[in-house]
């Protein structure tokens, strides 16, 4: 139903005050601090709480396995906790560029408002239905949620996006801090449906986000629980219990030292500004972290930040390297190599521990991603697009913006990246962070009865205990390895 006159400013002054008002929901599956759904409810009109599974637009990527299953139970938690406020989700599934100005116009609706998003397809898409439910007489705006400060704030003194962190960071940080978080409403006033939407809004069940056959979700149920009040109780948890030491033991894998809110973040049971807020109180109350802690951790949520700023001001970094002499990098193409990576079976311990624990987890230890990156990417010597492709589809935090930055830097293509030359020893790296074998032992049983003394290095483990172990032996020399990527490094011209 378009309409042909434009809304009214202010219910009050209108016969449409009636009209509904729709929540878009996307990546902010909360009440608390949703800006979009805060305004919604002061505009005094009824809300319709909307959410469009469109498999098509991450990046015109499919959503991963891990993430989907994530979904499944964050959609479930947002429609129990809007019921509570007295509200109903309304779940459709389609292309969002014609399905979302369809439902607006069947709910006659005075507006629609939404979070912003960030990356190229979406932002694109979101321009348009702006554009097309305007044209129809139907107010839309949109709302800064999802990050700490959106990516054209933050600029160099020419105005050009930062290609450096520390840089980035300070300019950030001369911004003051982020705005604090808005309460969650206490009540929803919730519209009847219209009758049209019936056809569209299939609900959670037929949107199949779980594995069914086989239902590899076990281990992701296991370990965690979807949703906007298991991540506030982890946040509260980390800032009062876990973020003292955080500066020291962040890179440990065999220690609870970070906050794990990185999916929590990814579909936003918790904005950035309520971590950073409650992380600030947490220690300005006095309990146990320092500056230096704090400093640290909020350093890398502005990782995440950076990274989203870096992508909005060049799109083509999803697949395109940044340091484009590495176009002409020969990559390997290994398919017994690439499984044994995927499987956690590369006879190196801590590679294979963080890919297991990815396997059965959907997640990994920060250290242990950037080990197994540069394990695949060097000693391996594979395309790091590969890996993305694999980590997207495994990680249940798996972000176009964090993962494409973050294998970038690890492959030396990307911005601010370590040197191509800088390759992570991961024999090292295991004795460095894993000093006493715990993750390993913990992610590769069969290892458990070695000595901690070669629980990373097996094949130098007494001939007679190594023999009762069923590990495979490494699929790479880490000397020859190094050697070859070095040498295909070297070819590059510019490199
Ligand atoms: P904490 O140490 O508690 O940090 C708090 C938050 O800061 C995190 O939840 C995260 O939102 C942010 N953060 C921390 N480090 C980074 C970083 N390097 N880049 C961006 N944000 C950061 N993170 C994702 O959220 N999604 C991804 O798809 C992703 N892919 C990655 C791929 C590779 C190859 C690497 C090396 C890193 C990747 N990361 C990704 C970044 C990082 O590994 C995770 O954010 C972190 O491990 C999450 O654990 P945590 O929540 O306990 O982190």
């Amino acid at each position: 139903m378009p309409r042909s006159s434009p809304p009214p400013t202010s219910p009050a002054e209108t016969p449409c005050a009636t009209a509904p008002v729709i929540v878009w929901f996307r990546d902010d599956l909360r009440l608390a601090d949703n800006p979009a759904l805060s305004h919604a409810v002061a505009s005094g009109r009824p809300v319709l709480c909307l959410f469009v599974h469109d498999p098509g637009h991450a990046f015109a990527r499919a959503l991963g396995g891990a993430a989907q299953w994530w979904l499944d139970g964050a959609l479930r938690a947002l429609r129990a906790d809007l019921v509570r406020v007295g509200a109903v989700l309304h779940v459709a599934r389609g292309d969002a560029a014609t399905l979302v100005p369809q439902l607006v116009a069947q709910a006659g609706a005075a507006e629609i408002v939404w979070n912003r998003r960030y990356d190229p397809v979406g932002r694109e898409t979101d321009t348009a239905i702006k554009a097309v439910v305007k044209e129809a007489g139907v107010a839309a705006h949109s709302f800064a949620a999802g990050v700490l400060h959106e990516p054209w704030t933050v600029r160099t003194r020419t105005g050009d996006a930062f290609r450096v962190y520390t840089a980035w960071w300070r300019a950030a940080r001369a911004m003051g801090e982020p705005l604090p978080p808005l309460p969650a409403p206490a009540q929803v006033p919730a519209a009847p449906p219209p009758a049209a939407w019936a056809e569209q809004c299939v609900g959670i069940d037929a949107l199949g986000l779980c594995p069914v056959a086989p239902d590899w979700a076990g281990g992701l149920r296991a370990a965690w629980q979807p949703g906007e009040a298991r991540a506030r109780e982890r946040l509260h948890g980390f800032v009062h219990d876990g973020l003292a030491g955080y500066g020291d033991a962040r890179d440990r894998p065999d220690l609870p030292a970070t906050s794990r809110l990185s999916p929590d973040l990814r579909f936003g049971h918790v904005s950035p500004r309520q971590v950073w807020h409650e992380a600030v109180a947490a220690v300005r109350g006095g309990d146990g972290a320092g500056e230096q802690d704090l400093g640290k951790f909020l350093s890398e949520l502005g990782w995440r930040d950076f990274a989203v700023s870096l992508l909005y001001a060049q799109p083509e970094l999803v697949s395109g390297n940044f340091r484009t002499e590495f176009d002409a990098m020969p990559w390997r193409d290994d398919t017994d190599d690439l499984r044994a990576w995927q499987q956690g079976r590369t006879g190196y311990p801590i590679v294979d521990a963080g890919m297991r624990q990815l396997w059965h987890t959907g997640w990994m230890h920060n250290r242990v991603r950037m080990i197994v990156a540069s394990f695949l990417t060097k000693h391996l010597l594979m395309d790091w697009r590969v890996g993305e492709a694999w980590f997207r589809d495994t990680l249940v935090d798996a972000d176009i913006a964090s993962n494409v930055i973050n294998w970038q830097w690890v492959a030396g293509c990307g911005v601010d990246a370590a040197p191509y030359f800088r390759v992570f020893n991961p024999v090292l790296q295991a004795q460095k962070f894993d000093p006493d074998g715990a993750y390993v032992r913990k992610w590769v049983p069969e290892l458990a009865p070695l000595p901690t003394s070669c629980i990373h290095t097996p094949w130098t483990c007494d001939p007679a205990i190594r023999r009762r172990v069923a590990y495979p032996s490494p699929i790479v020399d880490l000397q020859g390895g190094r050697a070859r990527a070095l040498a295909a490094w070297k070819g590059l011209s510019g490199a």
